[in-house]
């Protein structure tokens, strides 16, 4: 195939400062005018994905309007437009017609009958929305495109029920290592039943993650050297000192691949903070793919193509490309780039800025109102529905009553206002929850960490008074001490 790439554009790997917004990354027009290329040698999808989007683009009335005005030139004013073309103004000389398919720079412009599936796949990890956005910056288009990506995030019922803590605890800096893959952190986790090996690295951010049988130092050591059969051997290895990390096993590894192993006390865990709160973010992923039986492995995918704030995608980070995944995207973005010095010191910038970011936000959670919407955690990464019935005389405590009637008594760090994911101060938790968000341990007379589900916590809220709510029956199993029934 006569397939060429015209120009330059593998541009010197320059992450986006701001949002490429819109089309500003455009991909030169003398590749599209080549002609050469099918819209195959364009797009990641499949043959098939490709056809049904070329199908339902020609369907699109909107898109085809845009199409339209593409060939024959746009009107003088917007005030000639429909309103629906209306959006299009603005960016129109950023529009490319290829193949059927319509193009804003490199971004595809998704028809309606197909925003749905793709917002679905784009949300596949239930990653939060500003994560969701940035990966959508890079890849898609159509109007009001931003506004359905926090639209869906916010009802997604699965997101809603398992959102992470309200409870934040300091944020520790750690040194940016100035390579890939020189600096890794690896430590357990446990989903639904399952024991997972987790590997981060501590540059770019991405995420390993391999099922393993049992947490013998044999099974850990041989998970480990089949992840560097693909990453190459990294010079420094973080983990606690816990088994089996202190096993003559796995010290002869270390030495036998040459590494050096750093190790933390599983009592302290923040002073491994970073892998703390990867796997918080892993154990969310994993855990919510699960419920809304999901393919985790296209979640963690997913996970690792989606840029940070104005840094690239960990796979970028690591791999200087965008891995192809179920997300329509051109295939330019999968050609590898490589990160400039710049990128060290924006990362080192975006470093020093989320720390202090994170301090000035932990200080406060904002007032409830009476009859307000809001999630009460019942467990660790469970929340359920209830209205704020009245502020406790207990500082920072309100009363609210769930869905089946029964009022608890909760404070307000295990209170968020349902109107929004994004809201309150767990906004950087769905920003950059693997570098802002808190670690699994909870500062004392918080809510303990469960096992993901349903146990009602012992400790966080206690039963209100009956002289202050005289109506209300007050025997009830020891179990359920801080609710009242009604
Ligand atoms: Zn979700």
């Amino acid at each position: 195939m006569n397939f060429k790439i015209l120009g330059g554009e593998i541009s010197p790997f320059s992450p986006p400062v701001d949002p490429p917004l819109p089309g500003a990354d455009v991909l030169n027009t003398p590749f599209l005018e080549a002609g050469a290329a099918t819209v195959h040698a364009v797009l990641t999808s499949s043959k098939e994905k490709t056809e049904q989007l070329q199908h339902a683009t020609e369907e699109d009335p909107e898109l085809s309007m845009v199409k339209t005005y593409l060939k024959e030139g746009w009107p003088s004013s917007i005030q000639h437009l429909t309103p629906e073309v209306r959006p299009y103004w603005n960016i129109k000389s950023e529009i490319h017609h290829y193949e059927g398919l319509l193009f804003l720079g490199r971004r595809t412009i998704i028809p309606k009958a197909m925003r749905e599936e793709v917002l679905m796949k784009l949300h596949v990890a239930h990653q939060g929305i500003t994560s969701c956005q940035r990966k959508a910056k890079n890849t898609i288009y159509w109007p009001n495109l931003m506004e359905d990506i926090k639209k869906m995030v916010e009802c997604c019922q699965t997101c809603q029920t398992y959102q992470r803590s309200n409870t934040r605890q300091p944020l520790i800096p750690y040194e940016v290592p100035t390579l890939p893959w020189e600096n890794i952190g690896i430590d357990f986790l446990y989903v639904n039943g399952d024991e997972f090996l987790q590997v981060i690295d501590y540059h770019s951010k991405f995420i390993e993650v391999k099922k393993v049988s049992s947490k013998t130092a044999e099974s850990i050591v041989s998970a480990l050297k089949q992840i560097f059969r693909t990453h190459g051997i990294p010079k420094q290895l973080h983990s606690d000192n816990g088994p089996p990390f202190n096993s003559q096993v796995f010290h002869k590894f270390v030495q036998d691949y040459e590494m050096k192993h750093v190790t933390s006390s599983p009592c302290f865990p923040q002073s491994n903070g970073m892998v703390e709160r990867s796997i918080e973010t892993l154990k969310g992923i994993l855990f919510k793919v699960h419920q809304s039986h999901g393919d985790p492995n296209l979640a963690l995918i997913e996970y690792n193509n989606t840029p940070k704030q104005n840094l690239p995608s960990p796979a970028e980070m690591l791999m200087g490309r965008v891995l192809r995944s179920l997300t329509p995207v051109k295939n330019i973005l999968l050609k590898p780039k490589f990160p400039t010095t710049k990128t060290l010191q924006m990362l080192k910038q975006q470093q020093r800025e989320q720390k202090e970011k994170y301090d000035k936000k932990s200080s406060s959670l904002k007032p409830l109102n009476v009859n307000q919407k809001v999630y009460v955690q019942m467990a660790h990464r469970n929340w359920s529905p209830a209205t704020v019935i009245e502020e406790h005389q207990t500082p920072r405590s309100y009363i609210v009553q769930l869905e089946n009637g029964s009022e608890i008594r909760r404070n307000r760090v295990h209170i968020r206002p349902d109107n929004g994911i994004a809201n309150d101060n767990l906004q950087s938790n769905t920003e950059n929850p693997e570098v802002n968000s808190p670690t699994t341990s909870s500062p004392s007379g918080q809510l303990p960490p469960s096992n993901n589900q349903t146990t009602p916590p012992n400790s966080p809220a206690t039963p209100v008074r009956q002289n202050e709510r005289p109506k209300r029956l007050i025997k009830r199993p020891i179990k359920l001490n801080d609710f009242i029934t009604n």
